[in-house]
């Protein structure tokens, strides 16, 4: 498991990948970036080989992260569940049980990032925790127009996700929130509306969560590569100019759910272009 100091924080990337147990799965790329022409992708194919495990397909990492510090230990995001993900398993190898957990933060609602939040009978599956999620995601979701987008692989919010208002265990945030010391909420909307990172800051030390605003490394430098996942592909590009402006600027980690391994990296410049490197 790859891990990052950030000041007090220590910052685990917790393995959550489905089928293909160390890797990930291989999804192709045409029909996740309808709009890019499959050359466009060669230069990419080059510098990230391993990203490409066959030529026309990308490898989808899926990983939530665990902060440890200031006596408090967070869980980023609850993964895709027992039907796909091992998150328990990576946690308890960590020697992390789910009554450890005192903080849930979603990054957004779908899926594959609230899979553990609740049991299969409707009880948290961290006992002991409190959850966040934005108050525009947790509103948006809960919309029966905004249903058929977070449902089409199946349906889960009724069971799964929205109980959690019920049970008086839920805080709704808003970017700028600080959920724990030096950790802040950072909208970063498109992929989904209320769709967030997180900051983890200790001083000179600064890890950017970054959830969903990227599936693919090529993204740190193509902004305007829109998958399928993102719900508006315009708010989706602005959010990852954004975020990779300010990653390089300010010389950042980052770390984002679906890239496969190396977990942790940086965004550098290279004759005017913004790239992943992994660390
Ligand atoms: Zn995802």
């Amino acid at each position: 498991v790859a891990t990052a100091a950030v000041g007090a924080w220590t910052v685990s990337a917790v393995p959550d990948t489905g089928r293909r147990r160390d890797y990930g799965d291989y999804i192709s790329l045409a029909e996740t970036f309808p709009a890019v022409p499959d050359e466009a992708w060669q230069p990419f194919r080059e510098r990230y080989r391993a990203f490409f495990p066959v030529a026309d397909h990308w490898l989808d990492g899926r990983r939530c992260w665990l902060l440890q510090g200031h006596a408090t230990t967070i869980l980023v995001d609850a993964g895709q569940g027992p039907a796909a993900g091992r998150l328990i398993g990576s946690l308890a190898a960590l020697g992390i049980q789910p009554d450890d957990i005192d903080l849930v933060f979603l990054t957004h609602l779908d899926l594959d990032h609230t899979g553990w939040a609740l049991t299969e009978h409707g009880v948290p599956r961290f006992p002991r925790a409190r959850y966040a999620v934005a108050r525009a995601e947790w509103d948006h979701a809960a919309t029966p127009a905004a249903r058929m987008r977070y449902e089409r692989w199946g349906a889960y919010l009724d069971e799964r996700v929205l109980p959690l208002a019920r049970l008086d265990i839920l805080d709704l945030v808003a970017g700028g929130d600080e959920v724990a010391t030096g950790v802040s909420v950072l909208a970063a909307p498109g992929h989904t509306p209320g769709h967030c990172a997180l900051l983890v800051t200790d001083g000179d030390a600064k890890l950017l969560l970054a959830a969903d605003a990227f599936h693919h490394p090529a993204q740190i430098t193509e902004h305007g590569w829109t998958s399928i996942y993102d719900d508006d592909a315009a708010g989706a590009s602005a959010t990852r100019r954004r975020l990779t402006s300010m990653a390089a600027r300010e010389g950042l980690l980052v770390s984002a759910t679906h890239f496969p391994g190396p977990a942790f990296g940086r965004v550098v410049v290279e004759g005017g272009k913004t790239y992943w490197k992994p660390t």
